[in-house]
């Protein structure tokens, strides 16, 4: 409740805003992230309401298309197809206990995340952030298994992105395909001098 006397106040000190808001949503970016509690995507990127449009799921899965799990697809047509999204990010993060959960997946004796994290790709990862890593790319790759998504890339219409949040220092890496390597967008604001948007 004490959190929610705060809220109210903030909204009615900034009630235009949350009008605005309420008429229609122009959200930028499709994020989808994993459940964890303490990855929190307005936190992390600063973005006010209205900004993110939000998929949160264990390990931050994106089944592919033809998959029987409808619900990360539904959302990715809903931002795409009727919002005209241009940005999806797939982020992961670090000590991430669902990726944890694939690798320990054959010991698993809950029958749902069992199943959930089937769709897991993980490869030959030494560590649970390389997993994390190969997981979260897997799962970015998994969003061309949808038709529009992949006509939209080609176009230039639409932008995908893998990030990692690293919770130890706060950082957030991003996969840079050319280099086939992560990097750090702190070290990238650094060189630039400036703080980004996102
Ligand atoms: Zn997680």
């Amino acid at each position: 409740m004490q959190g929610f006397r705060k809220f109210k106040q903030k909204f009615e000190a900034d009630r235009a805003f949350y009008q605005s808001l309420a008429e229609a949503q122009h959200p930028k970016i499709l994020w989808i992230g994993c459940s964890d509690s303490r990855v929190v995507p307005s936190l992390i990127t600063g973005a006010n309401p209205g900004t993110l449009f939000e998929v949160r799921n264990i390990a931050n899965i994106v089944p592919p298309a033809n998959a029987p799990e409808v619900s990360v697809g539904a959302a990715i047509e809903f931002a795409i197809l009727q919002l005209g999204i241009g940005d999806i990010v797939v982020c992961g993060h670090t000590g991430c206990g669902g990726v944890q959960a694939m690798v320990a997946r054959s010991r698993l004796s809950e029958p749902h995340l069992k199943s959930w994290i089937g769709y897991g790709r993980i490869g030959s990862s030494a560590t649970v952030d390389e997993a994390v890593k190969a997981n979260t790319l897997a799962q970015r790759d998994n969003l061309f298994t949808y038709p529009f998504v992949r006509e939209r890339v080609e176009t230039g219409e639409l932008a995908v992105h893998g990030w990692l949040y690293d919770m130890v220092t706060g950082d957030l890496l991003a996969y840079d395909d050319e280099l086939a390597s992560w990097h750090s967008l702190s070290e990238a604001l650094r060189d630039r001098g400036e703080h980004a948007s996102l």
